[in-house]
């Protein structure tokens, strides 16, 4: 491990003390945990593990401190395999922002950010470089903003025409107070108050968002936003199903095309259909609880995407969810052959194929009709 990694011990992390000296580190509930005996000295020293300080400091301070640099360098490669430290780059740090506010609000969100498996170096800094734009200031898209605000995306831009009604009012998103108001500038109010200092500025010309939710009930269907420029996510909900995807990245994974060619296959009826679906602004739905676990699941797809740590779930699938148990069922919908999107089968399964269909799950020819 090089000297100029940053380690950081999340402040929550439990420090107990035991019998006979002995110290242990996390391990309360299920998570994995470190026991070290004797361990003389060696609290202060995870407890200063704050990620401001490079490897080589740590060492040289504990030093003065009394403790041996190997004992050091053991203890913190004991806690980095057991998941318990991350380590920040530079980079992280330098885009935390400056005040005590930003650094509050970045250490509780750092962990997540940079401890994922797999997720790429400098992941906080790759977050707060990111533009999201949210096309629908919905019971679910203006939660979402917000949360990935909060999150750490640097950019986030909410796109809505419309003008705020009462029923588009919802926990995290819009106020009751907002009713009467543009949608896109209380969206950016909805924003602020979860990140203050999050840029809502437009998008710079030329500039191709990182991400695009699309947040319309048939989005998918639509032609108007069927073409969205770089990756988006669908995310929306249609009467009282919540649907998160797919993640669409241009050329690799299976498009709202596909999509909509598979469900003509199982219904030739479904281009007629969708144009009626597409023909007016659907109106606000959802129950809170459904918009607000889509929003959910659609910001840990869009963080998963932008951290780039393995391949997000909604890549050639959706995940839906329905009251009253909300419970996520995942469908399969691979790159259809007569789609010209470019991206090509990896044997994910059927169109519509649940990966756990619940207990009298409908067949996939009943369960396409539910769309
Ligand atoms: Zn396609």
């Amino acid at each position: 491990m090089s000297d100029s990694v940053h380690p950081l011990l999340p402040a929550a992390t439990p420090l107990l003390l035991g019998d006979a000296g002995s110290l242990q580190v996390g391990g309360v509930d299920s998570t994995d945990g470190l026991l070290l005996a004797p361990a003389a000295g060696l609290a202060p020293l995870l407890r200063g593990l704050d990620g401001r300080r490079s490897q080589r400091v740590v060492r040289a301070d504990a030093a003065r401190d009394g403790l041996e640099p190997a004992l050091v360098d053991a203890v913190l490669q004991a806690c980095r395999q057991t998941g318990l430290l991350t380590d920040l780059d530079v980079a992280d740090l330098l885009a935390i922002g400056t005040g005590p506010a930003a650094v509050a609000r970045a250490a509780v969100e750092l962990p997540a950010a940079t401890g994922a498996p797999g997720s790429r170096p400098a992941a906080w800094r790759t977050r707060r470089l990111a533009t999201v734009v949210v096309e629908g200031a919905t019971r679910v898209g203006t939660p979402l903003a917000a949360v990935l605000a909060a999150s750490g995306v640097g950019r986030v831009i909410v796109r809505d025409a419309g003008v705020v009604t009462a029923a588009d009012t919802v926990v995290g998103g819009l106020t009751a107070a907002d009713e009467g108001r543009p949608r896109s500038v209380a969206a950016a109010d909805a924003i602020r108050r979860a990140s203050p200092l999050t840029d809502l500025g437009p998008l710079p010309a030329g500039l191709t968002p990182d991400l695009t939710v699309l947040t319309g009930a048939w989005a998918a269907s639509d032609p108007l936003v069927g073409g969205a420029d770089g990756a988006h996510l669908v995310a929306t909900v249609r009467g009282e199903t919540g649907v998160v995807g797919p993640l669409v990245v241009p050329g690799t994974s299976s498009c709202l095309h596909c999509g909509d060619l598979h469900r003509r296959d199982a219904d030739a009826r479904w281009p007629r259909l969708a144009a009626q679906l597409t023909a007016t602004e659907a109106p606000a739905s959802g129950a809170t609880l459904t918009c607000l676990l889509t929003a959910l699941l659609a910001a840990g797809q869009a963080l998963a995407y932008l951290d780039g740590g393995g391949a997000p779930l909604t890549l050639d699938a959706t995940v839906e969810v329905r009251p009253p148990e909300l419970l996520p069922r995942l469908r399969r919908w691979p790159p259809h052959p007569a789609c010209h999107c470019g991206a090509t089968a990896g044997g994910a399964g059927s169109p519509g194929e649940g990966e756990t269909p619940p207990p009298g799950a409908p067949p996939v020819a009943q369960a396409t009709m539910d769309r």
